[in-house]
């Protein structure tokens, strides 16, 4: 199969447009013009059931949904739309209301690293032994947009991008060797996969001559928005004769794959493409959030890590969901979340046990919500922290926070966790 990308405009030229429900049609012509929308013929033709979009769990996952913007400003755009009013012609109005839904950093000051008393620019640091890459080409787009992207305010913003990222590859290097705690490399973006071999080779090359880098992790979305990325691409076996060379450069290679729902590993592609990289020697493991209305019942995530350990995957972190903005309409409650961890955890295979969540991946530490405890008759939900900067509680600290129901809110994770908190809990 041959790429083909969709945005808003070209795919309302499509067929699969047309045969949405009016609703849904209506929602996707105001939403889209907000959110950027980005698909592809693979996804179109091979993972949504066209019969059932509204509960289709792939549908959900591209296309926006209307709980993605607050009330007043969908139901303002609504009566644009239905005046006739295009609605890519409302471009300021739009701009506003995207700022105004910007994911918020708590803390960006203190993940960038600094070399020399300056930023190092595209880097991003939270943890001792491992370092976020983001060199300019791989923080540009992915293969599909999900919907609840948080870096969705990254996309077609070439000044964000810009300031976010590095375009010589030898930027973080001199970094990178005077930290020789740093283990690991992450590149990520967007997704890195979706540029050429040969320009990631470019980037991943001055990594490998850095003896203290043991590993090497690629975080990308591909085998589930486009598996030929791995099979019949132009250049497919050169990324595959990629794989092979960083591993005979002595450097673990973990491909860290984004996977939110069983459908993505189904097919016959897929899964020849998960046969072709695992044939490289490079480890594929398996992480995904728990959203709201795609993957939010125990019997999505048995049949998801079920799955991957039957394609010899490894299941890592199911996530809490990262606000994707200020409606944080995909996050689901964290009492529920924990108890359909804790319930698919029992049904799955025994080879599931090591996965770990609900966990939450936008914050400075690494924090896992283990349980829920009732001491002198009051619950409070257990944190534990598995990867915490330098400078603060270690890892392993356990602190409590009490138990809510209904709450989606853990609040602030970076003060809980560090030295000086001296909040005591009272019961
Ligand atoms: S693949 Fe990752 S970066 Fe790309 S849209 Fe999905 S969540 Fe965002």
């Amino acid at each position: 199969m041959k790429f083909k990308s969709y945005n808003n405009l070209s795919f309302k030229k499509t067929d699969y447009y047309n045969r949405l429900p009016p609703k849904e049609k209506e929602a996707f012509d105001i939403l889209s013009t907000v959110f950027h929308f980005k698909t592809n013929n693979y996804v179109l033709e091979k993972l949504i059931d066209w019969k059932n979009v509204e509960t289709d769990s792939i549908y959900r996952l591209i296309f926006p949904r209307k709980e993605m913007l607050n009330p007043a400003d969908y139901e303002q755009l609504t009566l644009m739309h239905k005046a006739g009013i295009s609605m890519e012609s409302l471009g300021p109005f739009i701009e506003t209301i995207r700022k105004k839904m910007s994911p918020k950093l708590k803390y960006p000051e203190k993940s960038i690293p600094k070399l020399n008393g300056l930023k190092l620019q595209g880097a991003w640091q939270n943890f001792g032994t491992i370092i976020n890459l983001y060199p300019d080409p791989m923080v540009k787009t992915c293969h599909a947009y999900c919907s609840y992207c948080f870096r969705w305010i990254m996309f077609k913003n070439t000044e964000v991008q810009n300031s976010n990222s590095y375009s010589d590859p030898n930027t973080p290097v001199e970094y990178i060797r005077s930290h020789p705690e740093i283990t690991d490399v992450l590149f990520t973006g967007a997704d890195p996969l979706v540029i050429k071999a040969d320009k990631i080779k470019e980037y991943i090359d001055p990594i490998l001559a850095i003896d203290s880098v043991k590993v090497i992790r690629i975080s990308t979305k591909s085998l589930g928005w486009w598996p030929y990325r791995f099979t019949t691409d132009s250049d497919a076996d050169e990324l595959l004769s990629l794989f092979e060379y960083i591993i005979s450069k002595g450097k673990h290679l973990n491909i860290c794959a984004h996977v939110t729902h069983v459908k993505e590993l189904e097919n016959e592609i897929v899964q020849k493409a998960i046969k072709r990289i695992q044939a490289t020697g490079a480890i594929i493991r398996c992480q995904g959030p728990i959203v709201k209305g795609i993957n939010d019942t125990a019997e999505d995530w048995i049949n998801l890590w079920n799955k991957q350990i039957q394609l010899g995957l490894i299941p890592y972190y199911m996530f809490v969901e990262a606000e994707h903005n200020s409606e944080n309409c995909f996050r689901i409650p964290l009492a529920k979340g924990l108890n359909i961890f804790q319930t698919a955890q029992k049904q799955a295979t025994g080879l599931a046990r090591t996965v770990r969540g609900p966990v939450f991946m936008n914050d400075h530490h690494r924090i896992l919500i283990d349980g829920v405890i009732t001491i002198q008759n009051e619950k409070f939900f257990v944190l534990k922290s598995l990867q915490a900067p330098p400078n603060t509680k270690g890892e392993g600290s356990l602190k409590l926070i009490p138990y809510d129901e209904n709450t989606k809110d853990p609040g602030d994770l970076v003060a809980l966790f560090s030295e000086d908190y001296e909040k005591e809990l009272t019961y």
